[in-house]
């Protein structure tokens, strides 16, 4: 079967990196990661990651106490910094030709993320991975990875969460909750229970149609299995 997609923009929260920790970033989850990304890799699809932060820090939760919200993001955003500088290294030494671009000024520490240099590192096969979101205040790597994909042509935004789609309740919690197969954007701005999203990550892609998947990165080849365009999964679009 071939892939759905060409290319794709995979959004890697902190909690995703955390792994088998409440914090922190877990190198066994991050190496674990890699293998499943080379996979689509070498099969000619190209991979772009926006990794969060909360595992370290999230601006809006530390706000406050004398710590300014424009203060907290920036901390936020050296958050992505951290997981991005290590999941670069973890993807290398698994084997996957990665860069990390930020979006911060941050030479000492990586490239500038510059939209040629980035379609450059894609061309080559490179997986590129983007450090500090946008590089502005107020957002998130929700937001930032719908901006991304839509600024570097990807295909479709997939986002792993720690459930297997959206449902109509927490599925953790209700026996009885339904998993949506697919739903508009609409549907998921509407619908108070839905918050797989952030609202204004959700409005971009709505405006600019770019579809969304929302998945759980859990078990081996889902990541190949939703690039060849398998049904897994909630898919909004
Ligand atoms: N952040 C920001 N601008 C951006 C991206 C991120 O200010 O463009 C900050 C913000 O404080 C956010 C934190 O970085 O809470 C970590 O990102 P996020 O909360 O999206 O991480 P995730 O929940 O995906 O782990």
């Amino acid at each position: 079967m071939i892939m759905a997609y060409k290319r794709i923009l995979l959004k890697l929260s902190g909690e995703q990196l955390a792994g088998k920790f409440d914090s922190g970033l877990d190198p066994e989850r991050a190496a674990w990661l890699a293998n499943e990304v080379k996979k689509i890799v070498i099969k000619g699809t190209e991979v772009v990651i926006m990794v969060g932060g909360g595992n370290y820090v999230r601006g809006a939760q530390i706000a406050g106490h004398g710590i300014k919200r424009v203060t907290a993001d920036h901390m936020g955003m050296l958050g992505t910094m951290m997981n991005a500088l290590a999941i670069t290294d973890i993807f290398e030494a698994g084997g996957v030709p990665t860069r990390c671009l930020s979006s911060i000024f941050a030479e000492q520490v990586a490239e500038p993320f510059v939209h040629r240099l980035a379609e450059k590192h894609l061309q080559k096969g490179r997986v590129v991975i983007v450090a500090g979101g946008i590089g502005r205040p107020y957002l998130t790597t929700d937001t930032a990875a719908v901006s991304l994909a839509l600024e570097l042509g990807c295909d479709v935004v997939l986002k792993s969460t720690k459930v297997d789609g959206v449902y109509d309740k927490d599925p953790t919690k209700f026996a009885d909750a339904k998993k949506f197969a697919t739903l508009s954007y609409q549907q998921a701005v509407e619908n108070p229970a839905i918050s797989v999203m952030d609202k204004a990550a959700m409005g971009l892609a709505m405006e600019q149609h770019m579809p969304l998947i929302i998945f759980e990165l859990d078990k081996e080849d889902i990541l190949t299995n939703v690039v060849k365009g398998q049904p897994l999964g909630t898919t909004i679009s």
